[in-house]
């Protein structure tokens, strides 16, 4: 693979563990040396590499992590981080997010740096937020990335096809990438229904868009009323319209 002084590796996939691929093979490389070979890391993700699909920026502020801001990290911090070789980046979220509170962090939007100062380390941060900061950390590897280089493309892989030793990536947009090893980082893929799974999706969908006749439900709701009939619903999907 590495023998004409020049390695391309593809991370299909820019959310965390894409970033955290990265992450490792900048440290990898900082402390094992890269022998005279450039390093090509190319990250494919049509979502901004960082936060990806699921840490987006442009999301409601209302929906929240499910942890606090003390857990999360995409690099290695404290004990954990003194036995593996050093990351260019050095901060868990909850630091980041004091640095943001001080307004330390170049480009922070105000309405996150607020968000930032109203938060303690027990409280649960947005994933907006938490997308802020895995952009955060993207920059600065692309930024500290030493001997390597970190390439985004703005697209989704359709196919990785085996050609020689390497590989050959095709993107939406009809590109083409071929690089010597692959990385898939391509976190949840949307699940394949079952036709039965399928029919209630649809009839899910149908419930919640079907108009309903409200002026026949009782205002009553005591248990001799056993309330209306929903009169106003139709009885086939194709009556809904
Ligand atoms: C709505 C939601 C809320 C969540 N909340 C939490 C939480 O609060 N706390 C927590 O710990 N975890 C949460 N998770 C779990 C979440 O999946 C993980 O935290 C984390 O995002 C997984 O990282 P990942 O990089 O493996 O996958 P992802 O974050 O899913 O990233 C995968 C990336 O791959 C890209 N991709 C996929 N296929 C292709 C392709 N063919 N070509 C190019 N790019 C591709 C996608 O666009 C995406 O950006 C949540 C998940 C979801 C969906």
């Amino acid at each position: 693979m590495i023998n004409r002084g020049r390695a391309e590796v593809a991370v299909i996939g820019g959310g965390p563990r894409g970033t955290s691929v990265v992450e490792r093979m900048i440290a990898h490389l900082g402390q094992d040396g890269a022998a005279g070979v450039q390093l090509v890391l190319h990250v494919i993700d049509p979502f901004e590499p960082g936060p990806g699909h699921v840490w987006r920026a442009d999301q409601s502020r209302l929906f929240l992590m499910n942890t606090p801001s003390r857990f999360p990290t995409v690099v290695p911090v404290g004990d954990a981080a003194e036995a593996l070789p050093t990351s260019p980046v050095h901060l868990s979220f909850d630091q980041w997010r004091e640095r943001a509170a001080r307004g330390t962090v170049a480009g922070l939007p105000t309405d996150d740096a607020a968000e930032a100062r109203s938060l303690g380390a027990e409280d649960f941060p947005s994933r907006r937020l938490y997308g802020r900061y895995l952009a955060w950390v993207f920059r600065q590897l692309v930024e500290h990335a030493g001997e390597a280089v970190v390439v985004h493309h703005s697209a989704e892989v359709l196919a990785a096809r085996r050609h020689g030793e390497g590989w050959v990536l095709e993107f939406d947009d009809g590109a083409i990438l071929p690089v010597d090893a692959v990385v898939l980082a391509a976190g949840h893929l949307p699940a394949k229904l079952t036709p039965e799974q399928e029919k209630l999706q649809d009839a899910a969908t149908w419930v919640r868009t079907a108009p309903l006749e409200c002026s026949s439900f009782s205002t009553s709701s005591t248990p001799s009323n056993p309330g209306p009939a929903m009169s106003g619903a139709p009885t086939s999907r194709g009556s809904s319209s």
